[in-house]
């Protein structure tokens, strides 16, 4: 019997989607033996810096930006919901679905860096694993003894374990560094500048036809 299949969860806001996102999931996926990536766009909440595209122009990005790709599927529910929920209260919805399966979430290391700021980050564990992406100018070391420590305890060297427990590990992959972030890109399209190597043409030609990040 082969090793369980791993289910894995890649949320953000998406405002765009770009290469720094597919690519590096793609890295992940074959470090890994992911089969599929599930996207997830972020409701995000009023209290926070907004979006600049709507909630259906950044689903709409991310539909394209998948088409035609067997690796990812796009997962709406939390756009769906009225009210925007915290990233445990998603993953635990994914949990009941996919019972004692290996159930993992994919973050960039800027969001390592962070994560202990998020609500019941000391839960993340219990559900899922999380899968780390490398990014520029990020660090493995974390910011408090607290988080280090935890990293520590948590993190396996190999990807192999992953699929041998539903949750609990956190594995740093060895992902290309790729220097792409939605804030760049939309203040290049701000300033007339070309983002062709930054995100796939479809988004691209999406962006102009809405007229998006040009203010
Ligand atoms: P912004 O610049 O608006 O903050 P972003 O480019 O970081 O956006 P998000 O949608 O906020 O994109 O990111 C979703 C997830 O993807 C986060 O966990 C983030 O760490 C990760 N991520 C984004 N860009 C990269 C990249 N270039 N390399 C690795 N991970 C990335």
């Amino acid at each position: 019997m082969g090793s369980p299949v791993i289910q894995a969860l890649f949320g953000g806001t998406f405002d765009p989607i770009h290469y720094g996102h597919l690519r590096s999931a793609e890295a992940l996926a074959q470090l890994v033996g992911l089969k599929q990536v599930i996207l997830l766009p972020n409701h995000v909440p009023p209290h926070r810096p907004q979006p600049e595209a709507t909630a259906q122009q950044r689903l709409e990005m991310v539909r394209l930006a998948v088409q035609g790709n067997p690796l990812f599927t796009v997962d709406t529910r939390e756009l769906d919901r009225q009210t925007p929920s915290y990233t445990i209260e998603t993953l635990k919805s994914f949990r009941q679905e996919v019972g004692k399966h290996p159930l993992a979430f994919i973050i960039g290391q800027d969001s390592l860096q962070t994560i202990h700021t998020w609500h019941k980050w000391e839960e993340l564990l219990d559900i899922c694993h999380l899968l780390v992406c490398s990014r520029p100018g990020y660090q493995n070391s974390l910011s408090t003894p607290e988080v280090q420590q935890w990293l520590k305890k948590h993190q396996v060297d190999t990807p192999l374990p992953l699929s041998q427990k539903p949750q609990g590990y956190i594995y740093l992959a060895a992902t290309p560094l790729l220097n792409i972030s939605a804030t760049d890109i939309r203040q290049r399209h701000q300033q007339g500048l070309s983002c062709d190597d930054l995100l796939p043409p479809s988004i691209q030609n999406y962006i102009d036809s809405q007229g998006l990040y040009r203010s």
